[in-house]
């Protein structure tokens, strides 16, 4: 029917897939996503029609999917976590410019901060703030800044795309600048990495430690605020209620 529903699939594994995400692929004609995401889908909606991309080929994946649409085709264009958390469905809306007569509509899932949060207790519960270490597409001056602002605002903060074979020193980078702009080394932070799929494993530490950590980009990272506990290995934000 010329429309595109772009859809957040969750962390990946199939039951955190939100319901009306899992009906819209039911409904829809043709999946397209990056392989790694059709990969996770595949088994569930074998019917399907899939198109995939590598990653950094966005705009052509965006490109194929109204193609595809305008062929009077229900399209799902698939992101992982939440699709309008560093996802595609800002491009979409884009690429759509050329394609007026293609209906969009975003489907929300649970991002990875959120389904990472549950891993480790309960890091995030009031003010926090997402930042992306990937410079792919932000100058790093922005992104450090960024950090600056978050360490002096004392915000908790989860840091997505914390690391790549290019970038292997973000993180230590990212570290040190809201350790130097407010952050106490104490401060208890968390990682979680495949969250939600085969292999998902936690760990928390502080913010000295995290520094020396490595981790990999199937990683996301949490840095509680001043107030943030380490409660027998979960990680716990109190939210401020009194007499507890
Ligand atoms: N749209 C996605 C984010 C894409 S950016 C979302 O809303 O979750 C890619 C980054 O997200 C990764 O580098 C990692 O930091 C984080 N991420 C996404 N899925 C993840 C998962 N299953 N486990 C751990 N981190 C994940």
């Amino acid at each position: 029917m010329n429309k595109i529903y772009v859809v957040g699939i969750g962390p990946g594994a199939y039951e955190k897939m939100t319901i009306e995400a899992a009906e819209t692929l039911k409904r829809c004609d043709c999946i397209v996503g990056y392989d790694v995401y059709i990969d996770l889908v595949r088994d569930h909606f074998a019917d399907k029609k899939f198109l995939s991309t590598p990653m950094r080929k966005e705009v052509e994946r965006c490109v194929m999917a109204f193609d595809e649409a305008n062929k009077d085709q229900t399209v799902a264009m698939i992101c992982s976590g939440d699709a309008g958390v560093y996802g595609m469905a800002s491009l979409i809306y884009q690429v759509g410019a050329d394609y007026p007569e293609t209906e969009i509509e975003i489907i929300p899932g649970v991002t990875a901060a959120v389904s990472g949060a549950a891993v480790l207790g309960a890091p995030l519960i009031h003010d926090f703030c997402l930042i992306s270490l990937s410079d792919l597409l932000t100058p790093w001056e922005l992104i450090e800044s960024r950090l600056k602002a978050a360490a002096a605002g004392d915000f908790v903060v989860s840091l997505y795309n914390p690391s790549s074979i290019k970038r292997h020193d973000y993180l230590q980078k990212a570290c040190d600048i809201l350790m130097d702009y407010g952050k106490a080394p104490e401060t208890v932070c968390g990682i979680v990495k495949m969250i939600g799929r085969e292999g998902q494993s936690c760990e928390t530490m502080t913010l000295a430690e995290l520094r020396d950590t490595k981790v990999d980009m199937f990683t996301t990272v949490f840095i509680g605020n001043s107030s943030t506990m380490n409660m027998n290995g979960k990680m716990v934000t109190p939210r401020g209620y009194k007499n507890v």
